[in-house]
């Protein structure tokens, strides 16, 4: 069951509190993006004023940034290092879950060649997650939520990604789980969605109309108990993505990066990278600096690239039709924001077409070793286009991030990506055949 505390805190009305009821550590309150308006601690994603989204507000940690930085360093190689800054308790650690995150930063020196790169290229790869995809950091974050508010059944709306993420945190907590995906999706998403046992819903429609049904759910009986991952407990899950920001700049020696390249989906990535990084430079943990953040679309799916370059402020909602399918939400609910940061960091919010995707996919395989899935290739083919429109400036320090592993989204290149020969077993026939000088 949700508990709801309202009247237990004895809150004065037209107050807010900064005693939670419930203990998710330097949580103090959910705010209102729109209009700054404070709630208590809850399993709440809309403003009650304003319909606006909802963050969580923190009482940061007091202290240097010296301390906190050895505090961090001091922690374990997992996004729990940074929990002074998570809405989580402090025992967290302690507790059954999958321990996601500090993946690789890979210093790309041979793709950097390869796109004319000289102020220093990283790969982040977040394939290296526990379910092989940056999901499991943003639901380990809701699934502690989750815990606390009291729910038993954890759920979503997921491109793919997230039912995997959901699936597996939830047998590792000990909760049930029931997610749903569009019915069409990639096998090794399916699969991996499946396999840890809890239950899987295809729904005949999109992920826009997967999303639409789990907020009926969610004001139905049946629901009751559920949290959503992302849908009422968005505003916690949105905060795992921000670990992206703090890993990234302590892998760089606790530096901002000058430029930043993240796919979008419904955009909560990209926006709480940004909230990442404005943190650690008002916690003093990096210098203040400008960066710039660069969002990543398919063609097919370019709701907020379009309206990016048509200079608007709204985003106008597409019908997806790409193999990105992990980004592919026509209707974002974080567009908006995503818009407001390209523009003030200085970046840009660019698409690529399926055949870019497929060529960096293989881009990044050839040169690096690191096999991404679709969104990696929507990402790293964003990023190519912009270097060579000169909007990327190659002398700067400029980080991608691979959202996912190319196991999950195999389709993609296996038209182009066989073996070389099939041959007897014998040296004559590898001779023949004319092999071996690759
Ligand atoms: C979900 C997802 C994203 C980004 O999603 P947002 O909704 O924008 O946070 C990026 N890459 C992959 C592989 C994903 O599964
Ligand atoms: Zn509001």
């Amino acid at each position: 069951m949700a508990v709801q505390t309202v009247a237990g805190n004895a809150a004065t009305p037209g107050t807010t509190t900064t005693t939670p009821s419930v203990d998710l550590g330097p949580a103090a309150a959910l705010s209102c993006r729109e209009c700054g308006e404070r709630f208590e601690l809850g399993p709440l994603f809309a403003c009650a004023s304003c319909f606006g989204p909802l963050e969580v507000a923190y009482d940061l940690p007091a202290g240097s940034p010296e301390e906190l930085k050895a505090r961090i360093e001091a922690g374990p190689d997992n996004i729990w290092r940074y929990a002074p800054l998570l809405p989580v308790p402090a025992d967290v650690a302690q507790k059954p879950n999958l321990n996601p995150g500090f993946t690789k930063l890979v210093k790309a020196d041979n793709l950097a060649r390869e796109l004319g790169v000289t102020g220093g290229l990283y790969v982040k790869d977040d394939s290296g997650n526990p379910t092989h995809s940056f999901k499991d950091r943003v639901v380990a974050i809701a699934v502690e939520a989750a815990r606390a508010f009291g729910f038993t059944t954890l759920s979503c709306s997921s491109t793919g990604n997230l039912a995997g993420a959901v699936g597996a945190a939830a047998a590792r907590a000990g909760l049930r789980s029931c997610v749903f995906i569009p019915h069409d999706l990639e096998q090794g998403k399916v699969v991996m969605a499946a396999v840890y046992g809890g239950e899987l819903v295809g729904i005949e429609g999109n992920y826009d109309d997967v999303n639409r049904f789990c907020s009926e759910l969610i004001g139905d009986p049946l629901g009751e108990g559920w949290g959503f991952v992302n849908v009422n407990l968005r505003p916690y899950y949105g905060e795992g993505s921000k670990t992206l920001a703090y890993e990234i700049c302590e892998q760089l020696g606790w530096r901002l990066p000058d430029q930043i390249v993240i796919p979008i989906a419904s955009g909560s990535q990209l926006t709480k990278i940004d909230k990442g990084l404005q943190e650690l430079i008002k916690l003093g943990l990096v210098e203040d600096r400008p960066y710039k953040i660069f969002g990543a679309q398919a063609e097919g799916c370019s709701p907020v690239s379009a309206a990016f370059k048509a200079g608007h402020d709204v985003v106008r909602p597409q019908k997806p039709n790409t193999i990105a399918k992990s980004l592919a939400i026509g209707n974002p609910a974080d567009g908006p924001y995503v818009l407001d940061i390209a523009r003030r960091t200085g970046g840009a919010v660019e698409d690529v077409t399926d055949e870019q995707v497929v060529d960096a996919i293989k881009l990044l395989a050839r040169t690096e070793g690191i096999f991404g899935e679709t969104a990696g290739g929507v990402t790293l083919g964003v990023t190519k286009k912009l270097i060579e429109a000169g909007v990327i400036d190659p002398a700067l320090t400029t980080v991608v991030v691979n959202t996912g592993d190319g196991l999950k989204t195999l389709d993609a290149v296996s038209a182009t990506s066989q073996a070389t020969a099939t041959i007897k077993p014998s040296l004559d026939a590898f001779r023949t055949a004319g092999l071996g000088s690759a």
